[in-house]
């Protein structure tokens, strides 16, 4: 029985999903999964209070909130080379998708959608011609800047996904997440998120001359985001602006797509102070509160049955 306090209503699980908790469990319990203790990956301070002690699958799983600048995290997160395994196993496809990696109709249905990515980047009207994706999956993405003429590069870890992208969709992919050399734009659509320090990360990126930045995630908005094992951070777009800042970028224009925080930066090599948020802690409070009134309703069906 979980803390009512903590109670994070689970998914739904399907038997695929099931198994591949079990696979997940199996590698916890075997320490091919390891986690780290981490510091706010905003202010870099210790001093967060617990919120959530499970994620949607109901996986043991900790998130917490800074008391000092508001940044919502997990800690511990899983370690540099767990990390690499969950993704290269496709581990975390099969948790997220119902227990299957990616079918074929799946894919060519994801290159079917409007590419929202190549429609903000072409209306900010800025100059490049090399384009290279971290997390680029099965090229989706890339394809659009592809037929524009752009000079593009996949990187991803699963194998599946890159044996798709370079002969499927003909999209040329490498299986790595570091880059090979600098681009003119390195778009991280749905990546931040999974990073260890996105701090560290995008300074790399500063540092081998990257120019634009596409960074895409999930918002910590108007409400609380689904929590999973897969997501180590929760960005609002004052953390956003922070980060960035402390990076040696800065943001050039923004939007806001679904749930979802969109946003150009450009090099400036400058590197920021973190900003100090004392608001942010309360607003997100405010979500969590709203929220957890709605997960002791859940809790209380899941007893009664109702
Ligand atoms: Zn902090």
């Amino acid at each position: 029985m979980q803390n009512p306090f903590y109670y994070y209503r689970t998914r739904k699980l399907t038997s695929g999903t099931s198994s591949a908790i079990a696979e997940y469990k199996k590698k916890v319990l075997h320490k091919r999964i390891s986690f780290i203790e981490v510091a706010c990956p905003n202010c870099h301070r210790n001093y967060a209070r617990t919120l959530y002690k499970v994620e949607r699958h109901g996986i043991p799983w900790q998130t917490v909130l800074c008391r000092y600048c508001g940044m919502m995290y997990s800690n511990p997160q899983m370690d540099e080379e767990s990390t690499k395994h969950f993704y290269e196993s496709d581990l975390y496809r099969r948790l997220h998708n119902q227990g299957q990696a990616l079918s074929t109709s799946q894919l060519v249905n994801r290159y079917r959608r409007p590419n929202n990515i190549f429609n903000f980047v072409s209306k900010a009207k800025i100059e490049y011609q090399t384009v290279a994706e971290i997390g680029s999956a099965g090229g989706w993405n890339l394809k659009a800047f592809q037929n524009d003429g752009k000079s593009v590069t996949g990187y991803e870890l699963s194998e599946q996904l890159v044996e798709m992208a370079n002969n499927f969709f003909h999209v040329p992919t490498k299986q790595a997440a570091v880059l090979g050399s600098p681009y003119d734009l390195v778009i991280l659509s749905h990546v931040l998120e999974h990073f260890g320090d996105p701090v560290f990360e995008l300074k790399w990126l500063a540092e081998n001359d990257c120019e634009y930045l596409y960074i895409q995630v999930p918002g910590l908005l108007h409400n609380i985001p689904s929590i999973q094992n897969a997501h180590n951070h929760y960005f609002s777009l004052a953390n956003l602006v922070s980060i960035i800042g402390q990076s040696g970028y800065q943001i050039v224009t923004h939007g806001f797509i679904n749930n979802d925080i969109q946003l150009l930066a450009k090099l400036t090599m400058r590197r920021l102070a973190p900003i100090a948020m004392p608001s942010e802690y309360e607003r997100v409070m405010k979500l969590v509160r709203k929220h957890r009134l709605s997960m002791f309703r859940g809790l209380f069906h899941d007893i009664f049955r109702f």
